[in-house]
This record gives C-alpha cells, structure tokens and sequence, in this order.
C-alpha cells in the first residue's frame, strides 16, 4: 500500500470516500444500483470504503462500476492516490528542512474554524498560534488565505456583472469547488461555458505568491514550496491543472487537509493552547493606508468583507452572499432575505426593482446538483448565480476537516459562525487587496489584467482516471 499520510485512513482498498458525502450513485439509486457480488475488486470497479454508507447485510464495502461512477471526485481513487503520496506530511517535512526552498504556508478559514471548535480556542488565536508554530518549524512565511478570496469574490461579482450586461451563459455558477469542477469536466461537459472563469482562492493565493510576490522577496517561483491547508482533499487535485502552473512550477506545490495538518501538529508534540502566537505575515507591511486605486475612487470598490451581512451563509466562502449585497447595493436593488429551499442543502434568495428578478441559490451536495443539472438541460432552472458546492453544508464539511464525532449539525453551525466572524474583521485584509491591485496588478478590478492573472479555463476531460490532468 502506498505510504500515505496517517491522516488518511485507507485500509486494504485502494478507495476512499471522504466522510462528509455518500457516493452520489447510491444517492442518487440506491435500490436500482446493482452491486458486484464478488468480494474482490474488479477491474472497472470503484470500491469504496464509506463510514455512512449502509451497504449489504453483512456491511461490507459497496462496490460500483466504473460505468455508474460519475467521476464526481467524491472519493479518492487509484490515480489519485499518486498525488496524495507527493502531496503529504512527509513532503511537507522534508521541505521545511531544505535550506534551498522557502516553505510558503496559506491557511483556509475553514480549517481555522475546525482547528478552532474541535480546540475551543478562538479562530484568530489558532490562526495566530499556527502561524508561530510554523514559522519556528522553518517555514518562511505564513499567509491567511482570506486575502485570495477577497479578490475571488470580487472579481466574482464583476464577471457575473459583465454576463448579465453582455447577455452571457446564465446562471453563472462558482468554480471554486474542484469536487463539482471535476464533475462538470468529465461529465457535464455541456455546463462548462456557466461556469465562472474566476480562479478559485486557492488558486489565486497561488498566482500571488508564485507570480508577484516571489520577486518582492528575490526569489524565482521554483525557488518557493507553496502550501495550501485546505478543508478537502479534491483541492490536491486542482493545485496540479495546467492552467495553474506558472510555466512548469505548480502555483500551490502541496496541499495539505486540516487533519493532516493536524497529525503533523501530533508528530511534532504541540499543544496548541501553550504555545506563542504571531500575526499571520502580510504582502505589504507598508499599508497603513489606502492607496487610490489608479485614477478611480477606491470607495467604488465594493469589497467584499465590507459587505457581509449578519444572516449571510459564508462557510463555503460566501459567494452567494457577497454576489447579492454587491448587486443589490451597486444597481439599488431591494433583496427579499435567503431562504431554505427543498431541503437545508438548498438556500435561494432574490433581487426585485418591481421589474425584474434576479435569483441567487446556493446548492449543496450531489444530490441538489444533479437535480440543478437537470433543470439546466430542460431550460427550466430560474436562477441566475448559483453558489455550488460538492459537499452536503459546504466547504466547512469539507472531507479533510477534523473529525467530529457528537454534535455534527451544532459544530457545522458553529463553525459557519466563526468563519463569519472572521470576515467581519476584514479592514486588513481590504488594505491589502487594495494594494494587490495597485502596485502589482497595476489596473483595477475585473480590468483585461486582472482577468488575465485571477481567471482561468476549463476544458472536457474524458476518462474516469484523473492522472492524465
Ligand atoms: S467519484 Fe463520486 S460517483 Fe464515483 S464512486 Fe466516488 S463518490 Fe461515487
Ligand atoms: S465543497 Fe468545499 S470542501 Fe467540499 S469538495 Fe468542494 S471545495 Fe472541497
């Protein structure tokens, strides 16, 4: 068996599904779904090893066929399994002890609110406390990864803009999930053209680090190991697309999960609630104050964590959230408030001038999205955004957070609470984001080249392995 992180727990089967999803095919048919009836994985079939899954009587592993199989990226398979072994603990370790590369860390805010419930210590403490650690285990610099979503949300809002003006694809649904992107990829390739081009956090914080900041610290990009901590291990898979490589140097080198991160915490006996704690580093410590952007007013911006709103859902990043108020403050629009749809893993909401509608979802899990699916192919979804994600209740139900054994529901929404906090003390991060556009992207927002740096393609994948992305 591969020599896999600990953090990932695969047993004798060379598939793995992560914990907060079902397959989407037993979902989808669970009593139609003919299960192989030997024990033995056979070639063409995906076996999974599922902890909610009720398989046969005598619960044993459920097998599937390559030709049920959706490719969703719900579970971790042979192929992937070869990234998995590059990108690990043990990489990362290495890394930290080579001389000749500066370790480069950005942490999702998922994964500090994980860290946080499961530690009962405050997200901006674990943030703070995670930034010490690893700055004293080698690592160069330590970023929050919350200033690459800034710039994704915004840049969100100003493609979805640009579509609704120039009568593009509608519904406009976010890309970044790669669980859903892979999905669409390799089997709704026909949905491709509404997807938004805006890279994903990840991958933006990716382009900073690589294509700008490298050379503020005289380093080329080969010369910097970037680390994304994430909430899923589907975002492994994004960090190798080709079109997230700055000529051949991946842009995120290695993605690590939050219990991984975790395990490594383990490996090297830290108690997170005894030790230091440091601010997360910055892109500019000069940034006392805002800088016009270009010849514009930078009060025009909207930025998106000056716009979260108290009941707006932002676990997944708050692309909905941020898309509403932004077109509901920049074309005076009144917003009828988020409601639940169909069931909790649907949310809807709606801008009105008396007119016209502008409808906004969010859509959770495989279920909602092959339900999604078929009303785009019968012309009959009304949406205009959707805010997809893979798993059910988002990304801060991410298959590589921490394990939560009682209380699922309370921790999910605790831990949307403190990613919501978060955002709410965004000034830094504005400032920041205010002088990424300034003094490296040199243009404003959702201008030819800031498109050009934070945009990216998608393109038909066929084929069930993803070894050949
Ligand atoms: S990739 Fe998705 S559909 Fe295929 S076996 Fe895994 S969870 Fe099921
Ligand atoms: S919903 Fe979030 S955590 Fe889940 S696969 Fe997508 S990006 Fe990863």
């Amino acid at each position: 068996m591969a020599n896999f992180s600990s953090a990932l727990k695969i047993t004798d089967v060379n598939d793995f599904i992560a914990p907060s999803q079902d397959c989407v095919v037993l979902d989808q048919s669970k009593a139609s779904l003919k299960l192989a009836d030997t024990d033995d994985t056979e070639i063409g079939q995906v076996q999974i090893q599922s902890k909610s899954i009720p398989s046969r009587e005598n619960n044993e592993p459920v097998k599937i066929s390559l030709h049920d199989c959706l490719a969703c990226s719900g579970c971790v398979t042979t192929a992937e399994t070869i990234l998995l072994e590059h990108q690990s603990i043990d990489q990362f370790k290495n890394k930290l002890g080579d001389k000749n590369c500066r370790v480069v860390v950005s942490i999702s805010l998922q994964t500090l609110a994980s860290i946080s419930d499961a530690r009962d210590i405050g997200v901006a403490e674990v943030g703070r406390k995670l930034s010490w650690i690893l700055r004293q285990h080698g690592a160069f610099a330590v970023f929050d990864l919350s200033i690459a979503s800034e710039i994704a949300l915004l840049e969100n809002c100003l493609e979805f803009e640009r579509r609704l003006r120039n009568g593009e694809k509608i519904p406009m649904m976010a890309s970044a999930c790669p669980g859903w992107i892979c999905y669409v990829e390799k089997s709704q390739p026909h949905l491709i053209p509404y997807i938004s081009s805006v890279k994903s956090p990840q991958g933006i914080m990716g382009t900073l680090v690589k294509q700008f900041w490298s050379s503020e610290i005289n380093t080329s990009p080969q010369g910097i190991f970037h680390v994304a901590i994430m909430p899923c291990y589907d975002k492994k898979l994004e960090s190798v697309r080709e079109e997230l490589m700055v000529g051949n140097v991946p842009e995120t080198d290695c993605v690590l999960t939050t219990g991984e991160l975790e395990k490594w915490l383990d490996d090297i006996n830290v108690n997170l609630s005894e030790t230091k704690e440091e601010s997360f580093d910055v892109f500019f410590y000069d940034a006392s104050d805002l800088e016009d952007l270009m010849d514009c007013d930078n009060a025009s911006i909207c930025w998106p964590s000056t716009l979260t709103g108290d009941d707006d859902p932002v676990g997944s990043g708050g692309y909905l959230s941020h898309l509403a108020r932004y077109m509901s403050l920049s074309h005076s629009l009144g917003r009828i408030p988020l409601k639940q749809g169909r069931n909790a893993d649907i949310a809807e909401c709606q801008l009105d001038n008396g007119q016209n509608h502008i409808n906004f979802a969010i859509i959770n899990g495989f279920r909602n999205i092959q339900g999604l699916v078929r009303k785009i192919k019968l012309g009959k979804c009304h949406y205009h955004f959707v805010e997809v994600m893979a798993c059910p209740s988002g990304c801060v139900n991410g298959g590589g957070q921490l394990p939560v054994e009682t209380g699922r529901t309370e921790a999910l929404g605790r831990m949307e609470k403190s990613v919501h906090a978060a955002k709410l003390r965004g000034s830094d991060i504005v400032k920041q984001c205010d002088l990424i556009y300034n003094r490296w992207i040199r243009d404003m927002p959702g201008s030819m080249t800031s498109v050009s740096k934070f945009t990216t393609s998608l393109k038909e994948r066929k084929g069930i392995s993803v070894a050949d992305w």
